[in-house]
């Protein structure tokens, strides 16, 4: 392959999907209109989901081809918040999740975007990406799911802290993530969007409660959303890739999407070099995809005390383990993901540009 390949956005899939291709001696030219990597994001705490079979996440990365290891924390504790007041301690063995930080110095974006570097492909920062770069990468185009997000710097102990309470959240969830001094608050839903910003005071106010007064400097909010549409292919009928959210790529139960964008990334990489892989694509990331629309179906249906119960469960068990089985994809879990996407489907054409699907909006 001659022709430089250019791709629009450099977030996680995009420069994940850069490096893969620059290191098998590919031309290629990244365009974000941010400079640094990671430039939808302010230097906040997320998570590489460890709980995702089949394997460690860190292996996964090294097997997808990207070399040396990202900037991660494993954690192996947190604490969850149940409805009903109750606080319940979590562990596992093995890390249940590793953290990592996105956007500017010492982020995944950082690591991936000198990967890139490394490897050989030119980066256009600061600029719109063409309208017609063969692979896109943008990040989510439609709001399936909305955050808000507080970073600030703390003196408060390394907390890792999670509420459930479907009268605070409906349908989501609120978390308090303080590592090494840099602390991460955000509230995320699927539905009733319009509540967020009420949701966020209220969950805030649980945690100043459960963790007493501690310090808030430099504070940055911001709000987000993110797109779940899981495609058929991630080829488009024009002959353009998707890579990410772009893609639709996201896990709709808690819309944790950088293990899935870093996989589509390297499904992408091989299309592009024509090596394109349908039945790695529908086990590696379709059938995860539709496992995680079957929880979401059972998530909505907890109430205060079910959560309790959940929670009280996860405290005496292995963490990693209960997340290794409870995302496990099989057949049952897809027949009736089918089902519950007939019955929340949106009308065919706000459909995303590979056909896939979408929930229907609720009434305003
Ligand atoms: C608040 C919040 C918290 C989250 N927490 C987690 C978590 O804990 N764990 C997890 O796994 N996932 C989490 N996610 C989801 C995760 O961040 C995304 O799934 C992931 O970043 C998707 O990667 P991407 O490459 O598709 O998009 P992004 O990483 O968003 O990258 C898109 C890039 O494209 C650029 N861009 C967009 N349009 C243009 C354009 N026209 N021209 C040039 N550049 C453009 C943007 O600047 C950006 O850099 C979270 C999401 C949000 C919103």
């Amino acid at each position: 392959m001659t022709a430089t390949v250019r791709i629009a956005g450099g977030g996680v899939s995009g420069l994940a999907t850069a490096a893969l291709l620059a290191s098998q001696g590919v031309a290629v030219e990244v365009f974000d209109r941010h400079v640094g990597g990671g430039g939808r994001f302010h230097g906040g705490w997320q998570v590489l989901d460890n709980g995702l079979p089949p394997c460690d996440a860190l292996d996964e990365l090294a097997s997808l081809g990207l070399t040396g290891r990202p900037p991660v924390i494993p954690v192996h504790r947190a604490v969850f918040l149940d409805p009903l007041g109750g606080r319940h301690q979590v562990a596992s063995r093995e890390p249940y999740t590793y953290f990592l930080r996105r956007g500017g110095v010492g982020s995944l974006d950082a690591w991936l975007r000198d990967q890139a570097l490394a490897a050989g492909a030119t980066l256009r920062e600061g600029c719109e990406a063409p309208p017609d770069a063969q692979v896109v990468a943008t990040g989510p185009r439609r709001a399936d799911g909305v955050a808000r997000e507080i970073v600030f710097s703390s003196d408060l102990a390394d907390t890792v802290m999670v509420l459930f309470d479907p009268a605070v959240t409906p349908s989501g969830y609120a978390y308090l993530f303080c590592l090494e001094g840099h602390a991460t608050f955000g509230v995320a839903q699927v539905r009733r969007l319009r509540s967020l910003a009420g949701a966020r005071d209220v969950a805030w106010a649980r945690f100043r409660r459960e963790l007493g007064d501690f310090q808030v400097r430099d504070r940055r909010e911001s709000g987000q959303f993110m797109t779940f549409s899981p495609p058929p292919t991630l080829r488009a009928t024009d002959g353009r890739w998707y890579v990410g959210e772009a893609a639709g790529i996201q896990h709709f139960l808690f819309g944790l999407g950088i293990r899935f964008a870093l996989r589509s990334a390297s499904l992408v990489a091989e299309g592009v070099l024509g090596r394109w892989d349908q039945e790695r694509y529908e086990r590696e990331l379709r059938r995860p995809m539709l496992a995680s629309v079957a929880m979401r179906w059972g998530y909505e249906r907890l109430g205060p005390r079910a959560f309790r119960r959940l929670c009280r469960m996860a405290s005496t068990r292995d963490f990693r383990e209960l997340l290794l089985r409870a995302q496990r994809p099989s057949v049952a879990r897809r027949a009736l993901a089918r089902v519950v996407m007939a019955a929340w489907a949106d009308r065919p054409g706000s459909r995303g540009p590979l056909g896939g699907w979408h929930r229907r909006r609720e009434a305003a």
